[in-house]
């Protein structure tokens, strides 16, 4: 293990990833298996000024028989104590970083109706507390690796080399060297940034998609919604990089529109459960035929979880030669994967794109065209071969993607 990207990457989190500000509340949420990875975080959270950190444990053995023995009915209640945690985060608004380490298969053999359902009866209780907390606070999700996930990633090493491989395949598309790392970031959220505002500007209404394998795909756009990239800000301003690695340059399109095939170029790992060799076909913008050659229940299930998870909330723009795709490692994890190549997602999109969108309703943005969900999940249509055009209100066609890559 290399102490140094170790301390490094600690930092990067704290410093570029929820960007700790004097006198914050942070939440940490990690699990037991990487406890000192979580203690490293802390104590990086009080040297950039935080007041007080809290860790919210978990185990994924304990998360495994939460789903295994108890029943549907108390699986969906939400306790009194859950709601005034959250009551006191939609006041607060601490700082969260997810630390995620969780086994791609933790959910294997438990029934996926039984964990849907249970989410969809919580949902509603919590809802309105996540709802006023949408834009106003930090956050970010990044990795490090567990036992289960580097084992399912390696299958041939031992648990150890696995890990020690997981490692550096986490600290090189994080862009962790032993100095620079912090500049590093610097510099790709300014080529992110650059790439944003040339999507943003070009006022596309539709985007059109084509590949060799039969993606073959046209999606309405909603005027005046923007793209996304990199850094994000809190509605008072505060930056931060919600995702690490992030490679992805994206827009919400215009709910109800899209037609035609997508099909899926890597593994979808949800809910723990892998849904392989899939497609899916949209007409109106509502998929409504799914392929898929592992797990096509799953798929089902997923999108009719609610009115909008059978349409689109995200188109996701990355480069087939991303430090992740480049790694040629499939890591059964949505961080990583999806910022492997160009992307879709199901379920709700980004109202934050919108003009003043932070500040809106869910029901305004809805309105808007932002396609609304309780579901959020990419799926990865990247290929070497894809072709990727917009075409802007007067029928100008502006190649984006050639051959996997940026067109300009
Ligand atoms: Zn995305």
């Amino acid at each position: 293990m290399n102490e140094k990207k170790l301390q490094q990457y600690a930092e990067l989190l704290v410093k570029q990833g929820i960007r700790v500000l004097k006198g914050e509340e942070v939440w940490v949420y990690a699990s037991v298996q990487n406890h000192e990875f979580a203690t490293l975080v802390v104590e990086e959270c009080y040297k950039a000024g935080a007041k007080k950190v809290v860790v919210d444990w978990s185990c994924e053995g304990t998360d495994r028989l939460t789903y295994k023995h108890m029943k549907l009915a108390d699986l969906g209640k939400v306790a009194p104590y859950t709601i005034a945690k959250w009551k006191y985060a939609s006041k607060k608004l601490p700082s969260k970083l997810y630390i995620d380490d969780e086994d791609p298969d933790l959910m294997k053999g438990i029934n996926p109706q039984k964990i849907a359902k249970a989410n969809m009866k919580a949902f509603p209780k919590i809802k309105p507390y996540r709802e006023a907390m949408d834009g106003r606070y930090k956050w970010c999700i990044a990795a490090v690796p567990g036992e289960k996930w580097a084992k399912k990633i390696f299958p041939k090493c031992s648990t150890e080399e696995a890990i020690e491989k997981l490692w550096e395949a986490i600290f090189y598309t994080c862009r962790v060297e032993e100095s620079g790392t912090n500049e590093n970031w610097d510099k790709h959220n300014a080529y992110l940034l650059e790439k944003r505002n040339w999507l943003t500007n070009l006022n596309l209404k539709y985007l059109e998609y084509k590949s060799k394998n039969g993606t073959d795909f046209k999606v309405e756009l909603i005027k005046g919604c923007a793209w996304g990239a990199g850094l994000e800000k809190t509605d008072t301003g505060k930056e931060f990089n919600p995702n690490m690695p992030t490679e992805e340059v994206f827009t919400s399109p215009l709910a109800g529109t899209g037609d035609g095939l997508l099909v899926a170029t890597k593994p979808l790992s949800y809910q723990g459960q892998l849904i392989e060799d899939f497609s899916i076909r949209f007409e109106n913008g509502k998929a409504v035929e799914v392929k898929a050659r592992k797990n096509q229940e799953v798929l089902e299930h997923m999108i009719k979880m609610d009115e909008g998870a059978c349409q689109l909330g995200e188109c996701a723009l990355v480069p087939y030669t991303s430090p992740i795709n480049q790694s040629g490692i499939l890591f059964y994890n949505t961080l990583f994967d999806e910022n492997a190549v160009c992307h879709i997602a199901l379920g709700i999109g980004f109202k934050e794109l919108l003009p003043n969108g932070a500040s809106m309703s869910t029901e305004e943005a809805t309105k808007m065209g932002i396609n609304n969900s309780m579901i959020h999940v990419d799926f990865m249509i990247g290929t070497d071969d894809l072709s990727v055009v917009g075409i802007d209100e007067n029928g100008k066609r502006i190649q984006l993607f050639k051959d996997g890559v940026w067109a300009i």
